[in-house]
């Protein structure tokens, strides 16, 4: 069984709008072991829409269509359908039902428009949509079965898990057992990551592959057949052995969502002083739910006067090393250590460029200071690329220093029990 997506919208085409429902659907489809053979996208043109409808329905048993189902006249999926497999449009008493009871149920009136979303090509099924308007439809076409969401992501993903799943799985009930595991890993760089694994070695029948999402590297783990799971298990295995303490999370686990998860396991809290960063640190760990747990405050201390003032850096450290330097991260860090009293003070200083570099101190010269009840530490980085990524680089090597001290707080306690 092939299955395609079709994403439809002139905004995907022109660059207005980045196309997410592809890699959603993807994804939802390979959890349930049900890959994606081809993806394409077409503009709002009827005809266009309607010659990819049938080229894709040529060659592949299942289409998932998403967008272009609104009332507007901008809107032409089901027109497109209806030409492509000749079923006239015709007023589906279901949909136009559906349609009346959202509209009641908010509380407002149904605008003579949205009539035209329950126009659909003669002998669809209506697929109910219980977050918006537009109802989508499953039309089937000789053996081909063909799907049509609409193209707002959380309509359409609410509608994918609760009939378009369900009906793949009643067609294809034994789907080829497909396993994959995505690992999170910090701190090596992607040609060292490989040469690891490889020279530690998989259990034959793995794939693997990396994506790399600077500074991070995604290491995918794919196995087919009855024992896919068991593949992959003990394959995860091996890449920890290879990796070691690199390896961040599993399966969608961000460094930021893995040094929260450590902190709070460890009952550790933490104050912040950001310089360079300027409150990227604490951006990052309070998109975590729960980061009141352990984060007290982050000063971001951009200005001498800030890091005087609030952090008590003193003029002679900012004259005699400058703000960049091992003395002010330091100085940083016990500052805001010593007016929060947590168990961590952590502070980041550098240059992020693309200006302000000198040949002592480049573009990407970062320094970054812990003071913990356990120990302290200074180190200096270089690190490469553009603004943004010494940023983030910054940031996340913050957040693996905190990583480390939790595990090995959480590490130590098991010991002691
Ligand atoms: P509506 O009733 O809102 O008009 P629709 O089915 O007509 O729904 P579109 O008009 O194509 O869908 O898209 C509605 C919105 O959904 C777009 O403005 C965009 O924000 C989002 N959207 C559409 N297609 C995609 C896509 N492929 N990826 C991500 N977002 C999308
Ligand atoms: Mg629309």
């Amino acid at each position: 069984m092939k299955i395609a997506i079709l994403t439809i919208g002139d905004e995907l085409l022109n660059g207005d709008l980045a196309d997410t429902n592809t890699a959603a659907i993807a994804s939802t489809l390979m959890d349930n072991s049900l890959p994606v053979h081809e993806a394409a996208t077409v503009g709002d043109r009827e005809e266009e829409i309607a010659a990819a409808l049938l080229r894709l329905a040529k060659t592949h048993g299942v289409v998932i269509a998403t967008g272009g189902l609104g009332p507007t006249d901008d809107d032409r999926t089901a027109r497109a359908a209806a030409r492509a497999f000749e079923r006239p449009l015709s007023l589906n008493i279901k949909a136009h039902d559906q349609i009346r009871a959202r509209f009641r149920a908010w509380g407002r009136d149904m605008h003579p428009r949205n009539e035209k979303q329950a126009l659909l090509p003669g002998r669809s099924a209506v697929i109910s949509n219980e977050n918006g308007t537009a109802p989508g439809f499953h039309l089937k076409n000789n053996l081909v079965d063909l799907y049509f969401l609409p193209g707002v992501p959380g309509e359409m993903l609410a509608m994918l898990g609760d009939y378009v799943i369900p009906s793949l799985l009643e067609r294809f009930p034994d789907p080829p057992l497909l396993c994959q595991r995505v690992m999170t890993v910090f701190g090596l760089a992607e040609p060292e990551v490989e040469t690891r694994i490889t020279r530690h070695g998989l259990p034959a029948g793995v794939e693997l592959a990396f994506n790399v999402e600077v500074p991070i590297v995604h290491v995918k783990l794919r196995a087919r057949g009855i024992h896919a799971q068991k593949l992959v298990d003990r394959s995860e295995m091996a890449v920890r052995q290879a990796l070691d303490d690199h390896v961040v999370g599993v399966d969608g686990e961000t460094l930021a969502a893995c040094t929260a998860r450590l902190l709070s396991a460890a009952g550790i809290t933490l104050a912040l002083a950001e310089s360079c960063t300027g409150g990227l640190i604490a951006k990052l760990l309070t998109d975590q739910p729960g980061a009141s747990a352990f984060l007290e405050r982050s000063v971001v201390s951009y200005a001498n006067s800030a890091k005087r003032e609030v952090l008590q850096v003193s003029q002679e450290i900012l004259d005699r090393h400058g703000a960049v330097s091992a003395e002010c991260a330091e100085a940083m860090a016990r500052g805001v250590y010593q007016a929060a009293h947590t168990d961590i003070g952590l502070a980041v200083t550098g240059i992020a460029g693309p200006d302000g570099g000198s040949d002592e101190k480049p573009v990407g010269t970062v320094y970054l200071a812990m003071i913990s009840r356990w120990a302290a530490h200074t180190e200096r980085f270089h690190f490469f690329g553009n603004r943004d990524q010494v940023r983030l680089r910054t940031a996340c090597t913050a957040l693996d220093w905190l990583r480390r001290q939790a595990m090995t707080r959480l590490s130590g306690e098991a010991q002691e029990n």
